[in-house]
């Protein structure tokens, strides 16, 4: 056979010509902004053309600053296929975090969305590497005086003024090493800090391909993409969509419930993806102001375990299937996708319990279950041990550049075991290659030597119709050494307490197993992403900061 390395170019090329008449949907306050994949491709060759400009050659890496939208994409597309690398930074995150990822990343070109441009003219000064920044849309004289005011910045230039003028064709490298870096991404820093990994032309290639098959993307599919472009590498999303010819809608920074439901019914999106939180609340809106989202077929869900509760709910009262998905950024990131064997009849018990598990490996993704003893445990659906993975997009190492400390390199070192990397991950699989976590390895409560899952109990808890969110986390007990804290948000108005949320859980989960403490609150801390954030739980109880109740 031919051999043509696997590139983003290709992607670009396929997506922007053969289906140049599908489109990409920015959600805008005035409603949506639309352009064509046509357009979109002569826009990326005019950005590739405007970044050489900028000095941008070899693997250099360009960053970027930006909600989902149309020149985020093109962004994702040009960058890669120029032979550059892109890195998008997560928004979202800590200053600190943003300026050692940043730096870490090493770009000297940033493209950031007007609407972002104030916070990071904050950071800029701190980010001696970055000569050139674009910025996308407009925005007032004082931004742009901030913007420039840090002597290492060379130039702020506007996107549109920057790439207009410059030819819509580009002659994109046909002889780039398919193994090279042509994007990155940081961990989102759940449970430490943030490691960076290195997406090759080959992985993303690859990965886009498996994803669409198995998450049955189509092209007259209109995907909602809510995962931020940052997040994990959008779940594979950009280049997926371009793969299959399917149309993007991207909700820019109208991530709130109500404009997600406008754009699904106005937009008739087909499919979304995010994360539990988002759709949760989605969920919660459909409840009391309603929308017609009855072109939707199916929200991916991943990034932390799916609440069964609102899967069914989903798919009861709005004819809407969750796929619940599990990866990680190392894994660029999809792991699992869990659709149900053909033979289950949908709704039946048997096809609930395949649907809410983590979902089966997908084809390219090997895995295999390690014992702490280092013993490989079988697929029989009860051995519950360390998930290890391997495969053409699962990342073998972590980016250095030479600044981390010897205790980061052990730490990067340590997650990789003979080839394989260690997911961090608890659970089971089952013989025909369903994983089931059980936990995070460090959310998972060492009571008296048994194990409680964490992500259990806030199941059970969330099946409780006055529960809006819960999340548990184990805390120091004298006796017992962990035991469960279980923090409930409950919906308006409601007056259940503690007593009979125990009492509702009783019947569902061993009695061992119940929490003791607990404590009504407003919101759950949410992660950059928006995963309940354990970390600032454990801190808030440990400070005194939550008003716990502890039954007896
Ligand atoms: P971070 O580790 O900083 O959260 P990632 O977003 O890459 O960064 O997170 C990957 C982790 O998220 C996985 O190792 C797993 O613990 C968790 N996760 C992802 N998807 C799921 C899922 N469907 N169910 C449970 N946990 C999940």
């Amino acid at each position: 056979m031919q051999r043509t390395p696997l590139l983003i170019s290709s992607i670009l090329r396929f997506g922007t010509t053969l289906h140049g008449d599908q489109e990409v949907v920015t959600w805008t306050a005035e409603g949506p902004r639309r352009a064509s994949y046509a357009e979109v491709g002569r826009q990326a060759a005019q950005l590739a053309h405007a970044l050489r400009g900028l000095g941008v050659s070899g693997d250099d890496r360009v960053a970027t600053f930006m909600w989902n939208n149309a020149e985020h994409l093109t962004a994702y597309l040009a960058v890669p296929s120029m032979g550059a690398v892109l890195h998008a930074l997560n928004i979202r995150l800590f200053p600190e975090q943003i300026l050692y990822i940043a730096d870490h990343g090493g770009s000297s070109v940033v493209i950031v969305d007007n609407t972002l441009a104030g916070p990071f003219a904050g950071l800029l000064a701190h980010l001696p590497k970055i000569r050139h920044v674009i910025v996308n849309g407009p925005v007032d004289e004082a931004t742009t005086a901030a913007l420039s005011a840090p002597a290492h910045v060379v130039g702020v230039h506007d996107y549109a003024t920057l790439i207009s003028g410059q030819p819509t064709e580009y002659a994109w490298p046909e002889d780039l090493d398919e193994d090279c870096a042509s994007s990155m991404c940081y961990t989102s820093g759940t449970t430490g800090n943030p490691k960076g990994v290195s997406y090759s032309h080959r992985s993303n290639y690859l990965h886009a391909l498996t994803a669409a098959m198995t998450l049955g993307i189509r092209q007259d599919d209109r995907l909602l993409v809510v995962v931020p472009l940052f997040h994990a590498n959008a779940w594979g999303f950009p280049y997926l969509a371009m793969a299959a010819g399917a149309t993007l809608v991207m909700p820019d920074r109208f991530l709130q419930a109500a404009p997600l439901a406008q754009m699904i019914e106005t937009e008739k999106v087909s499919a979304g993806a995010g994360v539990p939180t988002v759709w949760n609340e989605l969920l919660r809106h459909l409840e009391t102001a309603g929308a017609d989202v009855s072109t939707c077929r199916q929200l991916v869900v991943g990034g932390s375990a799916a609440p069964p509760a609102m899967m069914r709910a989903f798919q009861e009262h709005h004819g809407i299937t969750i796929v619940h998905a599990w990866g990680m950024t190392e894994m660029s990131p999809i792991g699992t996708v869990a659709i149900p064997p053909a033979r289950c009849d949908e709704g039946s018990d048997e096809y609930w319990s395949y649907a809410t598990a983590q979902g089966r490996l997908v084809m390219g993704v090997e895995g295999r279950l390690v014992g702490p003893d280092g013993s490989k445990l079988p697929w029989d659906g009860e051995s519950v041990g360390e998930l290890e993975v391997r495969g053409p997009w699962i990342t073998a190492s972590y980016n250095r550049n030479g600044t981390e400390s010897d205790g980061e390199v052990a730490e990067m070192a340590a997650k990789f075991s003979d080839g394989w990397l260690r997911t961090g991950d608890v659970g089971s699989l089952s013989a025909d290659g369903f994983l089931r976590l059980t936990d995070r390895a460090k959310d998972v409560i060492k009571s008296g030597g048994e194990w409680i899952s964490s992500v259990d109990l806030e199941n059970a808890i969330m099946a409780h119709p006055e529960v809006v969110e819960a999340s548990v986390v184990g805390v120091p007990d004298d006796r017992w050494g962990e035991r469960p804290l279980a923090s409930v948000v409950l919906r308006a108005g409601s007056s259940v307490t503690p007593e009979q949320l125990r009492d509702f859980l009783a019947d569902r989960l061993a009695r061992w197993q119940l929490p003791e403490r607990w404590a009504i609150i407003d919101e759950v801390p949410k992660t950059s992403v928006g995963k309940f954030d354990k970390k600032v739980l454990r801190s808030r109880y440990a400070d005194g900061d939550l008003d716990v109740q502890t039954l007896s």
